[in-house]
């Protein structure tokens, strides 16, 4: 019960920082996964923070730490997929004393590490996101990560979004879960109001 209290207030508190930077949006988007959505995050706006952004994933490194001080994790390196994820991975990297990568994508739109970055073969990886909507972007890294030798053992991110029936394969490290209204665009409550959606951040826009 202790652990479950200190958890909720540590949520609440990466919940505050994100409210005072701007950076949970309310009102009517289109998310880059083709739903529409009532709440849109945009992360960016409090890891702009340095100070927020230490703060937000501190809880994140201390359940991690909690993990592999028992032995049921071990972690060589961290990587984050670009754009979101790069500064969630420095971040926990620093606070870990990891190293931190990125992936990319490339013009075709595939995933890729590039830049002289390298996999050994074996490294344990903590993959790194700002917000995880379905994990589709972590899938894309992890297989780009796999193919080079690494094994994926985590997914740390800001803000856990999904939907309840959006699993990923593993054990996932939250600051904050958040739940979100959204619907198919055919079926969305807010475009049945005719109130008009914007399109944020997505795929097509961070390039
Ligand atoms: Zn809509």
């Amino acid at each position: 019960m202790q652990d479950n209290n200190q958890q909720k207030n540590k949520e609440n508190r990466t919940l505050e920082l994100l409210r005072q930077s701007e950076a949970m949006l309310e009102g009517h988007f289109l998310l880059s996964s083709g739903r529409h959505s009532d709440r849109y995050f945009q992360c960016a706006r409090l890891l702009q923070y340095p100070d927020r952004a230490a703060e937000a994933l501190a809880p994140v490194v201390a359940a991690l730490k909690e993990e592999i001080a028992a032995g049921r994790l071990a972690i060589d390196l961290v990587v984050g997929p670009a754009i979101g994820g790069i500064i969630v991975a420095y971040e926990l990297a620093r606070q870990l004393g990891l190293p931190a990568l990125f992936t990319e994508r490339d013009d075709t739109g595939a995933m890729t590490l590039r830049r002289g970055f390298e996999i050994q073969q074996g490294q344990r990886i903590l993959i790194a996101e700002d917000v995880v909507t379905t994990g589709k972007s972590s899938e894309e890294s992890a297989a780009v990560l796999e193919q080079l030798g690494g094994q994926v053992v985590a997914l740390a991110c800001v803000v856990d979004r999904r939907a309840p029936d959006a699993q990923v394969r593993w054990p996932i490290f939250p600051a904050c879960k958040v739940s979100v209204a959204n619907w198919d665009a055919a079926d969305c409550a807010l475009c049945k109001q005719q109130i008009p959606y914007v399109k944020p951040g997505s795929r097509k826009f961070i390039t």
